[in-house]
């Protein structure tokens, strides 16, 4: 069957003979217009109005609607005019061809400010009629699916034009698939190294997913069923585009991202589903926190559902989104259910109503807004949700990735602002400068001329432009000055042992330098002002006053730069390895406490901003480190003594291994405390370990 038969054959199946009809002379009519085209792949032209008309035949969108996917490039291809259309197919195509073809002469850059008008324009032909909207959609679905034909500056021109404009407005109109798959196809030609690197990456580990799933799935069913809740229960599998964001989004490792297991429950009613939730909730402990009502208070796009994380059999988080078969059919075609389940569903009415409605407030705020740039802002407001929006004290709004504190806003602004920042004013009354922002949120930041970037920033930026800057100006501070600073703040550290600089002798700095091979005193003087060694450490090895009284399980000076001279413990809770990135707490009588970047327990103390201290493994570590393990592994005889002897084999011991008890299953999950000299060393443990073949999953843990 020709494509052509295969769509007519879709269409006979949802409409009346008359429509059928007057597509068929539409096609004919699209058909000789387009006689002779060809598309950049070298297909026949009428092969793409052919394919838009399938995707929208798939929401069983309605006569007029397909007729204009059939004839929506021929005005603007072709000799055919406005007026020979609608003579043909009547008024109602003839709009939806017109606001289309408006929309072609459209061609975005991105979100910049010139761009404003453009999508302004976009908007108002939706807002006249949501169907032109949606044939845009599918026009550009096709085109993103038939984009390898055209050269590398287009593809990724039009990849980035999709993933900023029309994928928004897909989630907005809540068409998910369509939503997740312009997203995929435009990170697979914006990034194609990026995205060929994680298809594979999630290849490879497929197998090993699925019996998880299996297992999981297996367990929600039968939990269920013991409950007496009717409901089908699927798993979940994350697409690329998502899995890249969250690992950007929030600097996550592959690992860390993919290991969340999704599934979703599909309940007969919404007491079932309330049901459901409390069968999981026995079955696994939820994550606290992570529960959230979408049934109660409905997404903007009219998305309900109850989601839940829960921690699941081998340490892995599951996610679990639960909701009514008539919410489905929403989550899934939003606003396109309309057409698909013409049902009189008092749910789908009032998310058509709600579409309306938001369409409606569009060309209200059009009529008020001054100008473009203004009705954009407000719009991105509605199609970003991951943003948050604020307002800078002359008015101007700024969007920020969500968690984005004060720094971030204030090098927004500006690098010199951000470098010079000192407090901030939020909604007029001072706030600490890591406070989150939140949609709405004026924000005034206040600035000093002598002020610098703060090392501790670094701790809570979100924002890659004020990390690098702040990174940036760490590492260019004027070497004199922080010589200068280093300097007073030694001689701060002397004074307070009962010394001072100028009764130093030299051959107490060439000691020090000897011991520390450190080239010049100036050098050692820089890295005080620059807050990597503490003056009162550097005052101590000066005048040699060892603080070593506590050698019980400290570590030898040596492996921490920055540390001289303190006594050195690595945190117990997040137990750091070289080449993992560190930070050092000063605890009062105990000296230093390395804590990894990641540590949860940072965030608690993170307030005590003055005691915690930029620090550095030392290359010459040389010795092993406890490093905290989990192995999930099917249960076999000998699994242990294989396991035993991998990690033997890798030049590692093992310090301390505990066993979770027998539930029953196939599966066990063993917690060792491994000794590794770094992160080179654990991989290579790691990948030895991954060798045996019971072994399921291998991650390190911390916390
Ligand atoms: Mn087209």
């Amino acid at each position: 069957m020709s494509e052509s038969e295969l769509l007519f054959k879709e269409l006979s199946g949802y409409l009346k003979p008359e429509d059928v009809a007057q597509l068929q002379s539409a096609y004919q009519f699209s058909e000789s217009a387009h006689h002779g085209q060809l598309r950049k792949s070298g297909d026949p032209y009428i092969s793409h109005p052919i394919a838009v008309a399938k995707i929208l035949a798939a929401w069983h969108l309605d006569a007029p609607a397909l007729t204009a996917a059939l004839l929506h490039d021929v005005v603007e291809d072709t000799q055919i005019t406005q007026a020979e259309i609608q003579e043909k197919f009547g008024k109602t195509v003839a709009e939806l061809v017109d606001g289309l073809s408006k929309l072609d002469k459209i061609e975005f850059q991105s979100l910049e400010e010139a761009q404003a008008e453009n999508f302004r324009k976009m908007l108002l032909a939706m807002a006249r009629d949501v169907r032109v909207i949606l044939i845009k959609l599918a026009d550009r679905l096709h085109n993103m699916r038939t984009l390898s034909s055209m050269s590398s500056d287009k593809r990724k021109r039009i990849a980035r034009e999709t993933l900023e404009i029309y994928a928004p407005i897909a989630n907005r109109l809540g068409l998910d698939a369509i939503y997740r798959e312009l997203q995929d196809l435009s990170f697979r030609y914006l990034y194609p190294t990026r995205y060929r690197v994680l298809a594979k990456a999630v290849k490879a580990v497929r197998g090993n997913r699925r019996e998880v799933v299996e297992k999981i799935s297996e367990a929600i069913k039968q939990r269920l069923l013991d409950a007496s809740v009717d409901a089908t229960v699927t798993g979940r599998e994350k697409h690329l585009y998502s899995i890249y964001n969250k690992m950007i989004g929030k600097s996550l490792s592959f690992e860390n991202v993919h290991d969340i297991y999704g599934f979703r429950i599909i309940a007969k009613d919404i007491p079932s589903c309330y049901l459901a939730v409390g069968a999981l909730h026995s079955l696994y402990k939820p994550i606290p926190g992570k529960f959230k009502d979408y049934i109660a208070i409905p997404k903007v796009n009219g998305y309900q559902s109850l989601h839940t994380t829960l921690f699941g059999p081998f340490g892995v988080p599951i996610e679990v989104q639960i909701r009514s078969a008539d919410m489905h059919k929403i989550a899934e075609a939003g606003v396109a259910s309309h057409w698909l389940y013409k049902s009189s569903e008092s749910s789908l009415n009032e998310l058509q109503q709600k579409t309306h409605q938001w369409l409606q407030s569009l060309l209200e705020i059009q009529s008020e807004s001054r100008d473009s740039v203004e009705f954009l802002e407000h719009l991105k407001i509605d199609l970003f949700p991951d943003q948050v929006y604020v307002f800078t004290h002359k008015g101007k709004i700024m969007a920020l990735p969500r968690g984005a504190t004060s720094v971030d806003f204030a090098y927004a602004v500006h690098t010199d602002i951000g470098n010079h920042c000192v407090a901030v004013k939020v909604n007029h009354e001072l706030v600490p400068l890591r406070t989150p922002l939140s949609n709405g949120n004026q924000v005034e930041i206040i600035t000093a001329s002598h002020a610098k970037p703060n090392p501790t920033w670094l701790n809570y930026v979100v924002t890659a432009k004020a990390r690098t800057h702040i990174r940036h100006f760490l590492r260019t501070m004027q070497f004199e000055e922080s010589a200068q600073l280093g300097e007073r703040l030694l001689e701060q550290a002397l004074l307070a042992l009962k010394s001072n600089n100028a009764a130093l002798e030299s051959r107490q700095w060439e000691k020090l330098l000897r011991d520390t091979g450190i080239k010049s005193k100036q050098d050692i003087l820089a890295d005080i002002g620059l807050g990597k060694r503490l003056g009162m450490v550097v005052a101590r090895q000066l005048l040699s006053i060892s603080e070593n009284h506590n050698e019980g399980n400290a570590l030898g000076p040596i492996f921490i730069r920055g540390s001289e001279g303190m006594v050195v413990q690595l945190a117990k809770c997040c137990r750091p390895i070289p080449g993992d990135p560190i930070i050092g707490f000063i605890n009062k009588g105990q000296g230093m406490i390395v804590h990894t970047h990641d540590c949860l327990s940072i965030r608690k103390l993170s307030h005590d901003v003055d005691r915690w201290l930029d620090v550095e493994w030392d290359a010459t570590a040389n010795k092993l480190f406890n490093v905290g393990v989990q192995i999930v592994v099917e249960n076999n005889p000998g699994v242990l003594a294989k396991i035993a002897s991998e990690i033997a084999e890798a030049g590692s011991n093992i310090d301390h291994v505990a066993m979770e008890p027998d539930d029953g299953s196939s599966y066990t999950t063993i917690h060792f405390t491994l000794q590794a000299s770094n992160r080179q060393h654990l991989s290579q443990i790691t990948q030895n370990l991954r060798r045996v073949p019971e072994v399921i999953r291998v991650t390190r843990t911390k916390n």
